[in-house]
């Protein structure tokens, strides 16, 4: 070990699901939208002036907040923005979590959030769900430096109905609660109208999912304008321009267009029902998902068979080999064509290994 080594952050990275990039593929593995982005997007990226680009970007993404602003009934002060949710989750663990009570999460929620605690040496705990996955939103009464709940959850993709956010935010007026609400566009409840109730109360969405704009990566945070103040200031202390130019105009013109939102919404919603009624039929148990993917169980292959079949079929799914959730598979909605396809191939692979018992 070279002398310098001790003194190098060690850390666990977070795993995304893998980035496969093969002819034929289908890709239902990191909850990507199967639609393209509205088509005032690619005006925007074909009218986009590359002169542009010479000029560093607006440091406060005005164009962005501003559309935001307008969408969502918001002030510019309530908004903040960063590269991603990942991103504006990460400032916000930075900003926020310096307390020496642990933050609180679930046992079963999206894993970045352990990595960023570990990352910024915050204490914390997670809070086993309930058998069935669900909050049990009393473990939250109790001291703690701060609450991070996913609202749809991932992987699970349940829902907490807005009553149990509320409580829990009424039982803890002296931490911040940041509900990361990624896939609330899919049927969520968003904890939006409680932002005039609660100072304390974080939300944050991202325009990878429902938007259809991975790629580009945007994520926002609403919060009370002394919080967005406060991870301003964070971001301003390590890298004023987070966002690149086109990044904002494009952005803004998504949001914009709400018509089109919904619509690609209401396919994926469709889609959803029926691909989880073709699993039903074939064995498996589903969530009731209010999110872009289905968690599914089967009720006699297990799940990491069906994971590897799959992938030899070029269909790539996310399985998560951990406790309570080994047995689960985690399944993006695509396209009609892609999930019937989807289908095709589950059907196959769970009547040969029937058949041949596994
Ligand atoms: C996808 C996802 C994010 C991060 O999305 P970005 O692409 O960084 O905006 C954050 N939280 C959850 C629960 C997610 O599933």
């Amino acid at each position: 070990m070279k002398q310098w080594e001790q003194y190098f952050r060690k850390v666990v990275p977070y795993v995304p699901g893998e980035q496969p990039n093969q002819p034929g593929m289908i890709k239902l593995n990191t909850n990507e939208n199967p639609y393209p982005p509205s088509p005032k997007v690619k005006k925007a990226v074909e009218e986009f002036k590359t002169d542009n680009l010479r000029l560093y970007p607006d440091p406060a993404s005005t164009v962005l907040t501003e559309a935001l602003g307008k969408a969502y009934s918001l002030k510019n002060e309530q908004i903040f923005v960063g590269v991603g949710s990942d991103d504006v989750l990460a400032t916000a663990f930075l900003t926020f979590f310096n307390s020496e009570e642990p933050i609180l999460f679930p046992d079963i929620t999206y894993s970045f959030y352990e990595v960023w605690a570990a990352l910024y040496n915050i204490p914390y705990e997670t809070l086993p769900l309930k058998e069935d996955f669900t909050i049990r939103k009393e473990d939250y009464y109790r001291k703690n430096g701060g609450i991070v709940i996913a609202n749809p959850n991932a992987p699970t993709s349940l829902s907490l109905e807005l009553d149990a956010v509320r409580d829990i935010l009424e039982h803890n007026r002296e931490s911040i609660v940041i509900v990361d609400e990624a896939y609330v566009d899919f049927g969520g409840e968003s904890a939006l109208s409680l932002l005039k109730e609660f100072e304390n109360l974080l939300v944050v969405q991202t325009f990878s999912k429902s938007y259809s704009m991975a790629g580009i990566r945007i994520g926002y945070a609403f919060g009370a304008p002394s919080l967005i103040k406060a991870l301003n200031d964070v971001k301003y202390s390590y890298n004023s321009y987070t966002m690149n130019q086109p990044s904002l105009y494009y952005g803004a013109e998504a949001v914009r267009d709400s018509d089109y939102h919904k619509e690609i919404i209401e396919r994926i919603r469709k889609t959803r029902a029926r691909t989880a009624e073709n699993l039903c039929e074939l064995g498996f148990t589903i969530l009731d998902s209010r999110t872009n993917f289905l968690f599914a169980a089967h009720r006699e292959v297990p799940a990491e068979l069906i994971f590897e079949k799959l992938r030899e079929k070029k269909i790539y799914v996310r399985y998560f080999k951990k406790p309570r959730i080994d047995n689960y598979l985690r399944i993006t909605i695509g396209t009609d064509e892609e999930m019937a396809a989807f289908i095709d191939a589950v059907s196959g692979i769970i009547k040969t290994s029937i058949l041949t018992n596994h």
